[in-house]
């Protein structure tokens, strides 16, 4: 079965939130295809364990190689954890991304509630996939 191509990202507020979430769900995600931007990757990989592609960091355009994939239908699942309560000097990038995903119709979850509704939902499809009928 074709593996689920995943990226990560996280704002530096949000980061620790991507590491619980990933430990949480690192069985699902260990089966997947996953990208990162620099810093989330780096930490998911030391934390969590998970193989990551460590992109570019976020401020050096890591975020724009994700959004390439995205156009490209290169992509599954965007999880960009985005901390609204501090101001981001790239705060444009989310917004981006978040409009490469509606232009291109791939999921993207920016808070960890909504992250784990679709990563739920691709481990329910994978698990009916590999379920005999
Ligand atoms: P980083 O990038 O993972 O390299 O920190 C994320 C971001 O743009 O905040």
């Amino acid at each position: 079965m074709k593996k689920l191509k995943v990226a990560l990202i996280a704002h530096d507020g949000k980061k620790a939130d991507m590491l619980a979430l990933a430990a949480e769900y690192k069985a699902f995600l260990s089966g997947c295809t996953l990208c990162a931007t620099g810093t989330t990757g780096s930490r998911l990989e030391q934390s969590v364990g998970l193989t990551i592609e460590k992109l570019l960091s976020g401020p050096l355009g890591g975020d724009l190689q994700i959004g390439a994939r995205i156009a490209e239908h290169n992509m599954d699942l965007v999880i960009f954890l985005r901390d609204p309560m501090t101001s981001q000097p790239h705060e444009p990038d989310i917004n981006a991304l978040v409009r490469a995903c509606d232009v291109h119709n791939i999921p993207c979850a920016t808070n960890t509630a909504s992250a784990k509704l679709m990563l739920d939902s691709f481990k329910l499809d994978s698990l009916a996939a590999q379920t005999p009928s």
